[in-house]
């Protein structure tokens, strides 16, 4: 709209000057240097608008000659920039084929061409990594510190370093500051968080779990996990300090944020029976036996309990009632009859078991019960033979080693894998792919159980351990090779 004015108002002056000196011509000489010029004032205005113009573009001409060298420059930067980016390109490329030689060379191109020095020294750094030179990678990083926009990856090349080097130490207080830089960073905070419990800061871990819930690091199930393992690890130490009454605080803590934790429900018991709280004992196996039965469970409640072996088979039995189909409770009430001399009780309990999956603990509660019942000495014998067959006793293992422990613990004591510990079934003994495949399919399967084939043969965590058949019972089963 002012744009609009403003062309009508000049539109309006000119015309007015136009026919001013149209009614005015007017009369102008001009002698100069021998030559003359006569006019009207109208010619002589028009003449002075056109020189005005012609300097106009004169000028305009002479500022784009004058600004030449700017442009000249931002197209010869642009070329290094360029030829810069190509030299990166390269220098990552031959970074990842391992060719660190080359990699350094396209490094100084970089260095060369690009005026921020940082990707020159990540790369350079990497490089030096690569070739084995940590104290040069080092001081790359460190230079890296230098620029804000650096920091943080200088700290993780740092961070990596150190953890290469095993400096566990170090590692925690550059991940500490990478976090600080940037506290949503998943990858930091899965390695601070690994830091943070081998050097056992378990209040800082937990205060850590918020930002890793910010950050999405971590589903909301394996949030309450972490969550439920921190406070029971903290619980260990009061316990081993001998301050009962916080670890009983902390353990109750543990199991209102995951009801289902074993470990917490077997530590919590235990220290109630140690500390002669048997009712309380009692609960709290009875609370955990509806979702997490186990042995461990089963031994503290049958310890606690008093009044004659009837009275306790009366007890497990109520125990039982809220699992009656878990294996756990068929075993637990199988011992509790057969110290009773309950003998239909404890074979129906044992078969039920040994339907599901036979173990050595099975065997050699039937061979009790054979000894037992009718004094057979041979029968006792064989079913003993069959038990050193059998798959192995579930016990408290680690899920990433398979080291065993006698009780739970929340790091294991070999690996120091935090929260691996679990009542599992054992490593597998199976078949090796060295040893010779079976001849033929005529040839009748070996009776021998698996587990007795020693010679040739590798350990694995075998998951379907769980579903694997009664080898002895089965031995077609037991001379496929576990897969
Ligand atoms: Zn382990």
């Amino acid at each position: 709209m002012i744009r609009l004015l403003t062309f009508v108002l000049i539109t309006a002056a000119l015309v007015f000057c136009t026919v001013w000196f149209a009614n005015n011509p007017g009369n102008m000489t001009i002698v100069w240097l021998g030559y003359r010029f006569d006019g009207s004032i109208g010619m002589v205005a028009l003449g002075l608008l056109a020189l005005t113009a012609v300097l106009v573009l004169v000028w305009r001409g002479w500022t784009i000659i004058a600004n030449s060298p700017g442009w000249l420059g931002r197209l010869l930067g642009s070329r290094r920039r360029k030829k810069g980016q190509q030299a990166l390109t390269m220098g990552l490329l031959e970074l990842a084929s391992g060719d660190v030689r080359q990699a350094l060379k396209h490094t100084r191109a970089v260095d060369r061409y690009l005026e921020d020095d940082t990707l020159t020294r990540l790369l350079t750094a990497q490089a030096a990594e690569l070739d084995g030179n940590n104290e040069a990678a080092k001081r790359q990083f460190e230079a890296m510190l230098e620029k804000p926009d650096s920091a943080f990856f200088g700290l993780r090349g740092l961070l990596q370093l150190a953890l290469k080097s095993d400096d566990r130490e170090a590692a925690l207080e550059y991940a500490e500051r990478a976090h600080r830089l940037r506290p949503r960073n998943p990858s930091v905070i899965v390695t601070l968080f690994d830091l943070l419990l081998t050097s056992k800061r378990w209040d800082r871990a937990l205060g850590l779990l918020v930002d890793a819930q910010k950050a999405s690091v971590f589903g909301e199930k394996e949030l309450t996990h972490r969550r439920a393992l921190l406070i029971t690890a903290k619980a260990e130490d009061a316990i081993a300090s001998g301050e009962n009454a916080e670890a009983i605080k902390l353990l109750r803590k543990a199991l209102n944020a995951e009801p289902d934790f074993t470990g917490a429900a077997v530590l919590l018991a235990g220290l109630y029976r140690d500390l002669k709280q048997d009712s309380k004992a009692c609960d709290v196996v009875i609370q955990s036996w509806r979702t997490v039965p186990s042995a461990a469970l089963g031994s503290i409640f049958r310890e606690t309990l008093t009044g004659d072996a009837l009275a306790q088979v009366k007890s497990v039995e109520k125990l039982v009632a809220n699992n009656p189909d878990h294996v756990e409770s068929q075993i637990v009430l199988a011992e509790a009859a057969l110290e009773a001399d309950l003998w239909g009780m404890a074979r129906s309990n044992l078969e039920k078991a040994m339907a599901t999956k036979a173990e050595a603990r099975h065997y050699r509660l039937m061979a009790d019960l054979a000894l037992r019942e009718h004094q057979d000495g041979a029968k006792a014998r064989e079913l003993l033979i069959k038990a050193s067959h059998a798959n192995p006793d579930p016990d408290w293992r680690c899920g990433a080693c398979g080291t065993e422990t006698d009780r739970w613990v929340v790091s294991c004591p070999s690996c120091h894998s935090f929260g691996s510990v679990e009542w599992r079934a054992p490593l597998r003994i199976h078949q090796d792919e060295t040893v010779p495949p079976k001849p033929d399919a005529e040839k009748p399967a070996s009776k021998e159980p698996a587990a007795i084939k020693q010679e040739g043969t590798v350990i694995e965590h075998d998951k379907d351990a769980d579903a694997s058949d009664d080898v002895t019972n089965h031995p077609k089963a037991a001379s496929q090779p576990a897969v």
